[in-house]
């Protein structure tokens, strides 16, 4: 046994936890969890806790079922909503097969592998999430319109706000399992509140988002409300994002900082931007994984339509925050496409695979986009050649289907099963009759 597993047996013993959990992740982004005993503990260790992988979304095939998970103990830490006596502990896992290689579908490994990749070529990869989400009353029912908490704006400092305890129990229990927050405040939406996380390895990223997503969970059950990380559950309204800051370090040298040249960016950086806008189209299934992803694409409110990059310019897919020459070590690029509901996993392999792309073959960055691209006519964004991303889930799958970059980052079984799941969610949507049609068209 190593010194982190045997430092994890100890607390257990000393914190009075009683179960621990076991978590993973499935290839759309759900959490699942398995608890076991204490007793257990070194036997998962050292070999895993089996299960049926095709029970499990995307995870293994009927006829070669049996997965096993193994907690990671860095990722050890005590659910503080469970209480202190007997409490409950939780541990991210690898997923294995019975012979001990990484599973090919666990999304924690299909991360892992793009960061050896950067790593082989020198880099950390570091990251930082922007997480917008929505506070709604509870409903009767499942198809009652939704009701914000609040009807406060954009930073709105509201007094006796639910959002302010919101956000501050939210916080609590975040920073009491070692997940550092920066800033949070009140979105632009009704009942739409924004919480962003330091900046950490993209594995730690990524797991943090997991844990962040069933504190939020938690602490609105616990305040009597619901919710939702839906990339746009009101129409006319802003949607949810996930605004994503990225920096390749070298040691502990930014790399993509570089004194006195524009907005303090190096070339290194620069070639990693036009990495993501090249390849763009072909990663949005993976950032915007569901129809409804395409409605906060395309529906306004400051979201992303178009691939263009620029300083400061929030109509922009990348974004070079406000550069300080004293902070170069924070120089940093914002990708603003990702929503709240994508799997953090994917979708940052798939993010640093084409950044890293840009970097390996020196693709030139094109000119930022100084406009507003939204307020250009289609006719001006063509003459400035201003590409638009995926209009739909169907589109972007299918720009995805023909992505060597994707296919590589992602798995052949990841990407087979994603692509099968997406186009099936495609076919059933299509299906439907919406409020929509039978208001333009009902009577006809
Ligand atoms: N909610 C917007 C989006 O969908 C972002 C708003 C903001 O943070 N400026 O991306
Ligand atoms: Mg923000
Ligand atoms: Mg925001
Ligand atoms: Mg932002």
């Amino acid at each position: 046994m190593d010194r982190q597993q045997e430092y994890v047996l100890r607390a257990i013993e000393e914190r009075d936890v009683r179960f621990i959990r076991l978590w993973f992740t499935d290839v759309l982004g759900v959490l699942k969890s398995v608890a076991i005993a204490p007793a257990e503990l070194e036997g998962a260790f050292s070999e895993g806790i089996g299960f049926d992988g095709s029970s499990i979304e995307g995870l293994a095939r009927v006829s070669e079922s049996d997965l096993v998970a193994k907690p990671d103990p860095s990722t050890f830490q005590v659910l503080p909503w469970r209480g202190g006596k007997h409490g409950t502990a939780r541990m991210f896992c690898d997923i294995l097969t019975p012979d001990g290689e990484p599973a090919a579908a666990d999304p924690r490994n299909v991360l892992k592998r793009a960061l050896a990749r950067a790593a082989d070529a020198g880099f950390t990869f570091y990251t930082h999430p922007e997480i917008e989400f929505y506070l709604f009353k509870p409903q009767e029912n499942e198809t009652d319109p939704l009701v914000p908490i609040d009807n406060a704006g954009y930073f709105d400092h509201v007094a006796r706000g639910q959002g302010h305890d919101f956000r501050r129990a939210a916080i609590t229990l975040l920073e009491s399992m070692g997940i550092s927050v920066e800033f949070s405040h009140h979105e632009a939406g009704p009942g739409q509140n924004e919480i962003d996380l330091r900046y950490a390895d993209a594995l730690s990223t990524a797991d943090n988002i997991m844990t962040f997503r069933s504190v939020v969970k938690e602490v609105s059950i616990e305040q009597g409300f619901v919710a939702s990380f839906m990339p746009k559950p009101m129409a006319g309204q802003p949607g949810s994002g996930m605004h994503t800051h990225l920096s390749l370090f070298e040691g502990d040298t930014n790399v993509f900082h570089a004194p006195g040249s524009k907005y303090g960016l190096s070339t290194t950086a620069r070639q990693f931007m036009a990495g993501l806008l090249v390849h763009s189209g072909e990663i949005t299934a993976v950032a915007n994984q569901f129809v409804n992803s395409y409605k906060r694409l395309w529906g306004g409110q400051e979201a992303p339509s178009y691939k263009t990059w620029g300083h400061n310019n929030r109509s922009a897919l990348l974004r070079v925050p406000m550069y300080k020459p004293s902070k170069g070590q924070s120089a940093r690029i914002e990708y603003r496409g990702m929503d709240s509901a994508a799997n953090p996993y994917l979708a940052l392999a798939v993010l640093l695979r084409a950044g890293l792309k840009g970097i390996e073959e020196g693709y030139e960055l094109p000119e930022e986009a100084e406009d507003v691209v939204w307020e250009l006519s289609d006719g001006e964004r063509r003459a400035l050649g201003i590409e638009p991303l995926p209009g739909s889930l169907e589109q972007a799958v299918e720009t995805m289907e023909h992505s060597e970059l994707v296919a590589d980052t992602l798995g052949e079984n990841v990407f087979n099963f994603f692509l099968a799941n997406k186009r099936q969610e495609w076919t059933d949507y299509r299906a439907q009759v919406t409020p929509y049609e039978l208001a333009r068209v009902g009577l006809i």
